[in-house]
């Protein structure tokens, strides 16, 4: 059995976020960490499908995800089942991440650049804002008391790490990682089918980052030391 050195908790939207941005690096941490992700939104909406039903979506990108995770060694995948595109309105989502936080203790918490420009959906910023607040939320004595009182006292984090971003601070080399990255995104069938060229566009992108730091490959990191 693997000997866990540390747990690391990725808050992404959707069912194919943690693999598209970090997926080469989730390979090298589940050698040797625990590595669980929460899945805010199913991705219901993630089709151009005119007759497919949102419910039946949702429930095959759940799948989808269940399988690529397992495939990187994922420990737990946590769906939160929100709607797909209105993240934002979600009042409870930083609190609900505060407790889990509490509860599954992370050294490191990876969740989406809010800052990044080349992506606009606006439930990768709502997300990723409800995931630093709640790291704040979780570490803090005095916000929620509830949590303590039901047996979730505050947990204090080490660092956010911010994906995919602009302004790197951290890059890792994913040279050796990025075949299985690509193949972790087979499992999104319902995804990749719909962007022909999607394989493409992935090492295009890890190699751009890659070359900043010398690497063939590379994902980038914005790091926040809490
Ligand atoms: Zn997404």
């Amino acid at each position: 059995m693997k000997k866990s050195s540390k747990i690391k908790l990725i808050v992404m939207s959707h069912p194919d976020d943690a693999e598209l941005s970090c997926g080469g690096s989730v390979v090298k941490w589940t050698q040797r960490d625990d590595v669980y992700y929460i899945i805010v939104s199913s991705g219901e909406k993630g089709s151009w499908d005119k007759k497919e039903s949102v419910f039946d979506i949702g429930k095959k990108r759940e799948k989808e995800a269940i399988k690529a995770a397992d495939y990187l060694g994922v420990k737990k995948v946590i769906f939160l089942k929100y709607s797909d595109g209105d993240v934002v309105e979600v009042k409870t989502l930083k609190l609900e991440i505060a407790a889990l936080i509490r509860y599954i203790k992370p050294d490191t918490i990876v969740t989406h650049d809010p800052l990044w420009s080349r992506y606009f959906h606006p439930d990768h910023r709502a997300t990723a804002h409800a995931a630093i607040e709640g790291a704040m939320i979780a570490r803090e004595w005095h916000f929620y008391p509830f949590l303590r009182e039901i047996g979730l006292p505050p947990h204090r984090p080490g660092e956010l790490l911010l994906t995919p971003t602009d302004r790197p601070t951290i890059i890792n080399d994913i040279t050796n990682t990025i075949d299985k990255k690509v193949e972790s995104m087979k499992f999104h069938k319902s995804q990749v089918k719909q962007l022909p060229e999607w394989e493409q566009r992935i090492r295009d992108f890890a190699r751009i980052v890659g070359e900043k730091a010398g690497f063939e490959y590379g994902e980038g990191f914005y790091r926040i030391q809490l």
